[in-house]
């Protein structure tokens, strides 16, 4: 059966050494426990070497926050997935909004990532979600449909089975304003519905999707609750081992 996760996204926060004490906190903080979920943190290219040396890597995971769409060569300032994967990261977040709406990735951007991220032995923590306007026109199933199919479905089934989903309302990310947990199951039981079309039942079963969006310590518990939602990719509350600690522990 799926995997539950708790993901931290640092985004563009914490020097290397304000990243490596956040790190080593939790590293501390989960000795002697065994969580119910897997526990993953995506950091700046920067600290991805340095993070990975110094924590349990089997304890927590080690995700980069992007990767170049390109392979190798002559793009100055890029960063691979294979430069990724030497880290000792085995994870990247792609397709977050920030870098759809900021950095302009397409949907078939994305799929090239997707597929240079898996060539080189990363697992994809891919996010979808609609913004505000979507969701009150009453198009967020379409538009997460469209996100899915535009990027992962020509995939092997073999491959999509490695994918992990995030879905992320735009306009819960970092504004406090959080799905309820009737809107997060409605959502992730369609996602699944989605994928089962495509790849058959026990790939759409097996798939973890996580919720993100302002998810923190009062409302986790009550959003890993509905059975299509399988843990959280965090932004803000990830930033502060005593307030991701209260996330992962969730899962009792
Ligand atoms: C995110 O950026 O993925 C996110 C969910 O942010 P926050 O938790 O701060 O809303």
């Amino acid at each position: 059966m799926r995997k539950n996760i708790v993901a931290g996204n640092w985004k563009m926060n914490t020097t290397l050494p304000e990243g490596l004490a956040l790190a080593k906190g939790l590293d501390e903080a989960l000795k002697g426990k065994t969580p119910n979920c897997d526990v993953i943190i995506g950091t700046p290219f920067t600290h991805l070497a340095s993070v990975a040396a110094a924590i349990d890597t089997n304890k927590i995971g080690v995700a980069a926050e992007n990767c170049a769409d390109k392979e190798k060569g002559a793009y100055t300032g890029e960063v691979s997935a294979a430069m990724v994967a030497s880290t000792g990261a085995k994870y990247v977040i792609l397709g977050h909004s920030e870098r759809r709406a900021y950095y302009h990735e397409t949907p078939e951007i994305l799929k090239t990532k997707v597929e240079l991220a898996l060539a080189n032995g990363l697992t994809p923590i891919f996010c979808i979600g609609e913004v505000l306007e979507e969701r009150e026109a009453g198009k967020h199933f379409e538009v997460v449909d469209a996100q899915i199919k535009g990027s992962l479905f020509d995939l092997s089934a073999e491959d999509f089975a490695k994918i992990v989903l995030a879905y992320e309302p735009v306009w819960a990310i970092g504004t406090g304003k959080t799905a309820t947990s009737d809107q997060a199951e409605e959502i992730h039981a369609h996602i699944r519905a989605t994928l089962a079309a495509k790849y058959g039942q026990e790939i759409a079963d097996n798939c973890t999707i996580l919720y993100g969006g302002s998810c923190n310590a009062g409302n986790a518990k009550e959003l890993f609750s509905k059975p299509n939602v399988d843990g959280g990719l965090i932004g803000g509350a990830s930033l502060a081992v005593d307030k991701f600690m209260p996330i992962i522990e969730a899962f009792d």
